[in-house]
């Protein structure tokens, strides 16, 4: 058995809690709940699950190399979970192709477990990456510029935490600098490891903007994510081409109406 630490989901776990009677009402009929391992099985021994938001001490995350985390940061951050060994991730992958018709053994199926275990290693890699240390950077010597940084147009991938299916679109990060400037390469960087997670856009929307707020170089933020939601595509209410907007405002952002417009005729100036 792996005894890995994996940091967890990356919001409170009141929903979780919430959730539990609507997935004992999941599809049961060919008997695959009775072999599926138990949600209990992947909790960490100490039930030590913090409760909301307001959590003071979250639980050590051994693969976090800086602790630079700020109160606010890590309050994003969840508990541990047992991370489920690399055999056991592919044996859930061999009776998902099962579920859903096919013969896990035959040839065009053999490796596939393996490849998706490796695909999770990197769609969900934000699980493993700390964003206080990529926002760490700052460039001082700006000689005096004291105006918005917008980076408009980041694309990212992600997977809604819902039906584990895609969504994607673009990420429009503005903000004002204070004593300094983040790499602008940063700000793509941020958005990835909160997208390369089980997400909701609006989830992901606020923590790319309190990962900004809680670095000491920022007056303000805004961010604004469009996407397009593959469960709402493909299945569901099969809408493809809906786009969802969500956005978050800090600071003169968010108490200025002028300093949204302009934020908003910039992140519409397609020229
Ligand atoms: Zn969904």
């Amino acid at each position: 058995m792996d005894d890995l630490v994996h940091p967890a989901l990356s919001r409170p776990r009141k929903r979780a809690a919430a959730k539990a009677p609507s997935e004992s009402k999941a599809p049961s009929k060919a008997g695959f709940e009775s072999k599926a391992p138990s949600k209990a099985q992947f909790e960490s021994k100490p039930r030590s699950r913090a409760s909301g938001e307001d959590a003071k001490e979250p639980p050590k995350r051994n693969l976090m190399k800086k602790s630079a985390a700020k109160p606010k940061l890590a309050a994003l951050t969840a508990p541990a979970i047992r991370r489920p060994s690399r055999a056991e991730a592919e044996a859930a992958v061999a009776t998902l192709l099962a579920w859903a018709g096919d013969n896990p053994a035959r040839e065009g199926l053999r490796d596939t477990p393996a490849r998706v275990a490796r695909a999770y290693e990197e769609i969900f890699a934000g699980y493993q990456q700390d964003p206080a240390s990529i926002l760490d950077t700052v460039f001082e010597d700006v000689s005096g510029y004291g105006e918005m940084v917008l980076v408009r147009d980041i694309p990212f991938f992600s997977h809604c935490e819902h039906h584990m299916a895609p969504f994607f679109g673009k990420a429009h990060i503005a903000y004002y600098p204070d004593g300094g400037v983040f790499g602008l390469s940063k700000l793509g960087r941020l958005v990835d490891v909160y997208a390369r997670r089980l997400q909701t856009q609006e989830t992901m929307t606020a923590q790319i903007l309190a990962a900004l707020d809680a670095r000491l170089h920022s007056r303000g933020a805004a961010v604004l994510i469009e996407a397009e939601h593959m469960c709402m595509s493909m299945r569901g209410v099969r809408k493809p081409g809906a786009l969802t907007v969500t956005l978050q405002f800090s600071g003169p952002f968010k108490s200025d109406p002028a300093e949204q417009a302009r934020f908003l005729s910039l992140v519409r100036d397609r020229r």
